[in-house]
């Protein structure tokens, strides 16, 4: 049996890799389950799968948890320290599924401990990719990507020599906004920057692929992981969902993933990597979908796209410092403080503001010094907002 533990349990990636451990309940051998909302959810697939713990993220839901709990043989814990404990639990495989910068410490710990570390928590490689790397490395650790196009890019290069690789094309959908007249963007509401066409994922995330955001933390996530140059990345607009990225050789084939937009293949994928096992997502029919589209991205449209390909080229810790600034944007946007389109101008002026001020961005890359930047960018952020509000 397989020892796994799934970080962010309750939230969209959680709940679809626990679909797929819960159809095979033999092979695994759950350790800890974690969320931060969503006590009930919890509190039952603990039960159902007999993790040994269940955590959550608010202290103030301790007894809560303990009552849902009750005669289950599974224990119950909250708080940061109990959620460092429990990544600290001996696993063979571990899912990285929070989200925000939050995740980043338990998939260092999970790296730490030797596991397989399943990453579905971009932020971890947005914010701290060297550290994440030389962790894997130094801890014998290895890291499988859960991110649609990213599961894609790494298939698309088993058996390939990366110095044959000229090019990286990672896909995006356009999200909710992709064919909206662009001056009416800044009026987009909640409701309308909450609605993918194509997948079905947490809220965050979904804004983030109205305002290309997720894309552009894509970018430097594909930079970090593979190690391809930023000039050799690209990002192609293709509305369908169908192709998840594309790989470019210097014979010049290009090798495309294509499939369902389900995430339960990426999740799939890294829960059974090396091998391929079979998985429950729909067949594609090409010759009924008939046609596949594509287009180039507009960066007036998405300025997100403009402001990764900076963070990309400026390295160090302003990765970290882009993600507080849009982590904080998003909560501005969400609280209805701030207009949709005033998201990127946030983290534009706050990577500017700390840009060469004390020095922080080229700190050495620690977690402290991540959490340190990631602290001062929040702070930036708020001023930037207030500025902005009303
Ligand atoms: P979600 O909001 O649905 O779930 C997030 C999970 O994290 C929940 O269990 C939530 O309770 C927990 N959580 C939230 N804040 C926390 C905190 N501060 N401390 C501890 N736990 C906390 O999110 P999601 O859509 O499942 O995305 C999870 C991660 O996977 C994100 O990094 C996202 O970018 C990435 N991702 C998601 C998808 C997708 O299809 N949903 C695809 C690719 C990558
Ligand atoms: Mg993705």
């Amino acid at each position: 049996m397989r020892r796994v533990s799934i970080f962010g349990a309750t939230g969209s990636i959680g709940q679809n890799t626990i679909d797929l451990i819960a159809r095979d309940p033999d092979a695994y051998d759950v350790v800890a389950l974690t969320g931060a909302r969503n006590i009930e959810q919890l509190a039952k697939d603990a039960r159902r799968l007999n993790a040994d713990v269940a955590v959550t993220a608010d202290d103030t839901q301790l007894d809560h948890l303990r009552d849902l709990l009750a005669g289950s043989g599974v224990d119950a814990a909250a708080g940061q320290a109990a959620l460092h404990e429990a990544a600290q639990r001996p696993v063979d495989w571990f899912m990285s599924a929070i989200v925000g910068a939050a995740g980043l410490a338990p998939s260092l710990n999970a790296l730490q401990q030797g596991a397989t570390l399943a990453l579905a928590n971009k932020e971890s490689l947005v914010c701290a990719g060297s550290l994440m790397l030389a962790t894997a490395q130094s801890h014998n650790a290895r890291i499988l990507p859960v991110d649609s196009e990213h599961s894609a890019v790494f298939q698309g290069l088993v058996g390939e020599n990366m110095d044959a690789v000229e090019r990286v094309i990672i896909t995006a959908s356009g999200g909710a906004f992709r064919d909206w007249p662009i001056e009416k963007l800044k009026d987009a509401t909640l409701a309308q920057a909450s609605s993918h066409p194509n997948w079905d994922m947490g809220q965050r995330i979904t804004i983030d692929s109205a305002s290309m955001f997720n894309k552009a933390m894509e970018l430097i996530e594909t930079k970090e992981y593979f190690g391809v140059a930023p000039s050799r990345i690209e990002v192609l607009v293709h509305p369908e969902s169908m192709i998840h990225a594309l790989v470019g050789f210097h014979d010049g084939a290009l090798m495309a993933h294509v499939g369902p937009p389900d995430m339960r293949h990426a999740i799939g994928y890294a829960l059974h990597w090396p091998e391929r096992k079979p998985l429950p997502v729909e067949r594609l029919d090409l010759a009924q979908i008939g046609a596949l589209t594509f287009r180039a991205p507009d960066t007036v449209r998405w300025p997100a796209l403009r402001l990764a390909r900076e963070v990309m080229e400026r390295g160090g810790l302003s990765g970290a410092v882009f993600n507080a600034a849009k982590e904080t944007a998003l909560d501005g946007f969400i609280g209805g403080h701030l207009k949709f389109t005033a998201m990127a101008d946030v983290v534009d002026a706050v990577l500017t503001r700390m840009d060469g001020h004390g020095g922080h961005i080229d700190d050495k890359m620690t977690l402290d010094n991540v959490a340190h930047v990631d602290h001062l960018a929040r702070i930036a952020a708020r001023a930037e907002i207030k500025k902005r509000a009303g």
